[in-house]
């Protein structure tokens, strides 16, 4: 295709302002499906993702528009897969800009939006959702600018719900969008911008051609990996796969080429032709690396083996998460896994339980500490608190911090910026923009992977947003709490907190597992520690004898039921010494209220 027929472009949008149901409309009109095979959001199609309303990976998709090839690159929508995001943009030449007619521009907009302005595309800003009587197209062009600095005054008015203004989007586009830029006759040079395991043809490689031509048959080198591979297969989606003679500069497709697993193919490789390599790859390749890490143990210690199984096949999709084999006294066999988020660790967890039926014990997520030991002792990276050296051993211990920012009706900002300060945060800024705040603060990660989300939109009704980027590593006064049932440490639940926060924390805890530990026949201390030292205790009072008395005094069917209750209760249940912990109250003992 020649260049000046070919257009690149990705969505920017918030979250539910309708970027995917944009995407089908586009798809739909250009002719890529049938009425019929318009299933819902055909993007979006990993289950977990349609169910959150999120994208995950990306994907592309080839329309053809008036002579034009158009390539819409969807990227992923979560600060987790920030770096996979920075690449699909780095894939395109311009942008859509899509902000909900009734809602106006919301934090993550802007994250994204700045990223694509970075990017040097051309922006078309898209008001969505005029259909709705809440919309205030003018009100929210104005936004566009003053906010964005973009010129908004050719913003096109949609409805993607009712087909309003698509076609006018797709002429935008071939219009407004530039023609990418490329020499058919130089060495190949191709970013790679996503990767995935597919089961009939192994693993999909999603790429953007710089320069040159990639054909069927060529021998392809990943200069990252260092690695050469046949190109067996060349195509493009439509969305519906279609293979193609070869891609050329420009051109957006896949190609795949008998790997195994998707951890050879790592986003932000250049892929160069092997027999005339390129003399340099493209700029901006990084191995992403996780920053949240925490156990995974089977409920059902014989389940330990299709845990492992498990895993390893779902990180043949997933070459951001990290795994290798751990034991816990309390816990037996498992996997200390690493993950690029919280969202990303509840994917995986979610998809272990639901895709592969296992019933799971997640220890306390915990971020990465660097941690200085005493007489040259060296440095240590700590991915689990259950390995946190005595005080003693420790010269200076620091945390990651990020910078967020926060976007928030007034109405609300008072309670948001008390939780950023009970969450040790530094503030930055605060500014005004039409009856939204915008707070800017720095703070700990491990202030904010636990709950913070979720309390940011409870706290706020749900229209807070918030998006945040890694700043480094800082020192801090921080201090490994331990948690004791009936005299007993329980490895699992111990965190690394900061002193100041820790007696709250403490106590919040052993609130919360009073509630969630059933009673037994015997009394229960419950007691958070820091070293020798007690800084919370609750008590679970003992069960009174004569209540089980009774059931075994009752009628047969009713002492079966009750046996198998209890011994349904039982398989979902962990025995530490003497008492039974529940698995829900490893999660449910973190969130901290
Ligand atoms: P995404 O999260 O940006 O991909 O948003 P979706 O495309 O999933 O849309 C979020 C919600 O908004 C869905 O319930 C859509 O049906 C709805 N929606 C999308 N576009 C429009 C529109 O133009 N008008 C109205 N009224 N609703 C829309
Ligand atoms: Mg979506």
């Amino acid at each position: 295709t020649p260049l000046d027929k070919i257009r690149n472009f990705s969505i920017i949008a918030h979250i539910d302002h309708g970027k995917s149901t944009l995407a089908d409309r586009l798809i739909q009109r250009t002719g890529g499906l049938s009425e019929r095979e318009m299933s819902a959001q055909v993007l979006d199609n990993m289950e977990i993702e349609k169910e959150r309303g999120i994208t995950i990976k990306a994907q592309t998709v080839r329309l053809e528009w008036k002579g034009h090839i158009l390539n819409l690159m969807d990227t992923p929508g979560h600060v987790d897969f920030a770096y996979e995001v920075s690449r699909s943009l780095a894939a395109c030449e311009g942008a859509l800009l899509v902000v909900d007619a009734a809602q106006g521009v919301e934090a993550q907009t802007l994250a994204n939006v700045y990223q694509s302005i970075e990017h040097d595309h051309e922006i078309i800003p898209v008001i969505n959702k005029i259909d709705l009587p809440s919309a205030e197209p003018e009100k929210v062009k104005a936004e566009i600018e003053e906010i964005i600095g973009l010129d908004a005054s050719n913003a096109v008015l949609s409805s993607a719900k009712s087909g309003i203004g698509i076609e006018e989007i797709l002429d935008a586009i071939v219009e407004r969008i530039p023609a990418p830029k490329g020499d058919i006759d130089a060495p190949l040079k191709a970013m790679l911008v996503d990767s995935w395991y597919d089961p009939y043809l192994g693993v999909v490689i999603l790429l953007r051609v710089i320069d040159g031509s990639i054909r069927k048959g060529q021998q392809v080198k990943f200069m990252a990996a260092g690695t050469t591979h046949l190109v067996d297969r060349v195509g493009a989606f439509r969305p519906k796969l279609e293979n193609l003679p070869d891609l050329g500069p420009g051109e957006i497709g896949f190609i795949t080429a008998q790997i195994k697993e998707v951890a050879q193919a790592r986003v932000g490789d250049t892929l160069t032709d092997a027999k005339r390599p390129a003399a340099e790859p493209l700029e901006g390749f990084k191995e992403v690396q996780p920053v949240v890490f925490c156990g995974l143990f089977p409920v059902d210690a014989a389940d330990f083996e299709k845990l492992r199984e498990s895993i390893s096949k779902l990180r043949l999709n997933d070459a951001s998460f990290s795994f290798e084999m751990e034991t816990s006294a309390a816990l037996g066999f498992g996997f200390r896994c690493g993950f690029l988020g919280l969202l990303h660790l509840e994917i995986i967890q979610e998809r272990l339980m639901r895709e592969y039926d296992l019933d799971l014990i997640t220890t306390a997520p915990s971020v990465v500490y660097q941690i200085e030991l005493t007489h040259g002792g060296g440095h240590i990276d700590l991915h689990n608190p259950a390995d946190m050296p005595e005080p003693n051993k420790i010269e200076t211990i620091s945390e990651p911090w990020i910078q967020a920012v926060i976007y928030v009706p007034d109405e609300y900002l008072g309670s948001i910026l008390k939780l950023c300060q009970d969450r040790r945060g530094i503030q930055k800024n605060l500014t005004y923009v039409g009856g939204r705040a915008q707070a800017t603060y720095e703070l700990p990660l491990n202030e904010v992977v636990f709950d913070f989300y979720d309390r940011l939109k409870s706290l706020s009704k749900g229209y807070a947003s918030f998006d945040y980027e890694q700043i480094g590593y800082r020192e801090g006064d921080l201090v490994k709490m331990g948690i004791l049932v009936n005299e007993e440490p329980v490895d699992a639940l111990s965190m690394i907190v900061h002193r100041s926060t820790a007696e709250t924390r403490g106590r919040g805890m052993v609130e919360r597992l009073k509630e969630l530990i059933p009673r037994h026949m015997f009394k229960i201390p419950i007691q958070a520690a820091i070293g020798g030292k007690v800084i919370a205790r609750e008590t679970i009072s003992a069960l009174r004898k004569d209540v089980t008395a009774k059931c075994y005094g009752g009628d047969a069917t009713r002492k079966r039921k009750l046996l198998d209750k209890q011994k349904k209760g039982k398989a979902k249940m962990r025995e530490y010494g003497s008492v039974s912990i529940p698995q829900e109250a490893f999660i449910a003992a973190l969130r901290m209220g």
